[in-house]
């Protein structure tokens, strides 16, 4: 009983016979013994493509030299297509067939008559050798071809760690650092753009930051550049930031430079020396893009690398980082207003351009404080940041000059032009809703504007800052949320221009 469920279980091997004679049909089924199933076509019947295709196909065919050389080329190369299939050639003709065109005919190897039990034997024991000789190189192939993938991907991040290595050692500039560093990463990630940004923590706790953009962007991009970089520095950094500096890395313009951070794969990593982590690179790759395990490895590796050289290059600068803008409102800082007016002034005096300031203060700001808290009073004061840098050009600088008080120096800007573009500031403060922790509310703003136009005699930076706080000054006396234009006459319904 056993043995006879056994027998079932095994399915006999299929072998084909192509045109065998009687005889030869029998002594290949009594040499091949037991487990084979030999099906013999007839010469006037032999299988055609439908036979060609189905599912189970023989481990063997044996074909008489008669039968085969009757072929034309066409119908050889059918069978020989078939590729599961050794075909064994019978030596039937008057000449043997030499062991050479045997082969270059397709055939596994060839039998002479008559076909005796050894002689088959020999052949299937080939047959099988030969499989199974099949088997191990297929599965060779495979692992080398495996083998040579990973072998490219290791040279190429070989390639890419001696490129690094090489670039980040070059030079002691951040910015050039930071532009090979991304030219080598090029070659193991879809890169598009990489920003940086590296923060100096001072006594209070606060951290003046360099940010280090790759190039230049349309502006609301770089806001959310910006607003990104300062978070990384905020959460690996030491927790608030004071001030920071923009630069850019590469000087060309390029589209690629504009994308949002949600427009590919991010990948922050943190830059450290010792226990203190003192910046960031910020990779923005293809979208969807996915980093292997051995990726990881090699980026860190890099990164630590790049970081290093870095420091040195940061370290050389030996300048303490100087932040020329203000952590809360974005804008320029108090500093890089002062600088920026003294040049303004020295050009005006040699190209007698028209030149104007803005001077803006929030009216009743403490109230605001004391009515919705500080913070709320920290949303308007970023809001007012957003309104600036929306009304003006790149060439005019927006800063905020102290408190709740912000200027706007406005080269080649007449006093009619500067007045009314105080007036769109003021409105658009005035229309601004704030809501804070459901509390509604709004603000308004006084200005002051103060000009020095074309042909007039040169005046010093002072007098202008000075003009327009008078201006300022006026306009709060004149009961606030208006405009007044320095030098006119202070009576509320002229000076305001309204
Ligand atoms: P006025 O209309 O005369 O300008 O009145 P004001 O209340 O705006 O003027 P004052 O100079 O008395 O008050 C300015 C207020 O601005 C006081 C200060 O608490 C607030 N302030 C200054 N800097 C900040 C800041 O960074 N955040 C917040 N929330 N408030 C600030
Ligand atoms: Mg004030
Ligand atoms: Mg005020």
């Amino acid at each position: 009983m056993p043995r006879q469920s056994m027998k079932r279980g095994r399915r006999p091997e299929l072998m084909w016979g192509l045109g065998l004679a009687e005889s030869e049909m029998r002594q290949i089924i009594d040499g091949v013994g037991p487990g084979f199933h030999v099906r013999n076509f007839p010469e006037d019947a032999l299988p055609v493509s439908r036979e060609l295709e189905q599912e189970e196909k023989p481990s063997a065919a044996w074909i008489p030299w008669s039968v085969w050389s009757a072929f034309p080329e066409s119908r050889k190369q059918e069978y020989r297509d078939q590729d599961e299939t050794h075909r064994i050639l019978i030596q039937d003709g008057e000449a043997e067939v030499e062991m050479e065109q045997v082969l270059a005919e397709g055939f596994l190897t060839a039998v002479d008559l008559p076909l005796t039990r050894p002689k088959i034997q020999d052949v299937m024991f080939r047959a099988k050798e030969v499989k199974s000789l099949y088997s191990d190189i297929y599965r060779m192939t495979e692992e080398i071809m495996l083998e040579r993938e990973l072998l490219a991907r290791k040279t190429d991040q070989l390639m890419f760690l001696n490129k690094l290595l090489a670039s980040a050692t070059e030079s002691l500039d951040a910015g050039t650092i930071l532009a090979n560093a991304k030219n080598s990463l090029g070659l193991i990630l879809p890169v598009k753009v990489l920003h940086a940004a590296f923060w100096n923590t001072g006594s209070d706790n606060a951290a003046d930051v360099e940010v280090f953009l790759n190039g230049k962007m349309i502006p609301a991009s770089e806001s959310e550049w910006i607003e990104r970089l300062m978070a990384s520095a905020c959460s690996l950094g030491s927790g608030a930031v004071n001030g920071f500096q923009i630069s850019y890395t590469d000087p060309a313009r390029r589209p690629e430079y504009s994308l949002a951070p949600d427009q590919g794969k991010l990948v922050t990593m943190p830059l450290t020396a010792g226990h203190q982590t003192f910046g960031c690179l910020t990779l923005l790759c293809e979208p969807g893009y996915r980093l292997g395990k051995d990726q990881v490895e090699t980026l860190r590796s890099a990164v630590n690398h790049v970081g290093l050289a870095l420091r040195n290059a940061l370290a050389f600068k030996e300048v303490k980082l100087r932040a020329d803008r203000d952590g809360l409102t974005r804008l320029y800082n108090r500093r890089s207003f002062d600088e920026r007016l003294v040049y303004e002034i020295k050009r005006r005096s040699r190209y007698h351009h028209d030149l104007s300031l803005l001077m803006v203060d929030l009216d009743h700001f403490k109230s605001v404080n004391d009515t919705y808290g500080h913070k709320a009073g920290d949303l308007v004061l970023r809001k007012v940041g957003e309104i600036l840098s929306t009304v003006f050009r790149t060439t005019d600088l927006a800063a905020r000059y102290g408190g709740e008080e912000f200027v706007v120096l406005l080269p080649h800007t007449s006093e009619e032009a500067a007045w009314k573009l105080a007036e769109r500031v003021r409105t658009a403060v005035e229309n601004c809703a704030f809501d804070f922790n459901g509390r509604n509310f709004s603000v308004t703003a006084s200005i002051g504007v103060a000009s020095v136009e074309g042909g007039s005699l040169a005046s010093t930076d002072d007098d202008l800052v000075l003009k327009a706080d008078k201006a300022l000054y006026q306009a709060k006396n004149n009961g606030r949320n208006m405009v007044v234009v320095s030098g006119q006459k202070s009576t509320p319904a002229h000076n305001a221009m309204q």
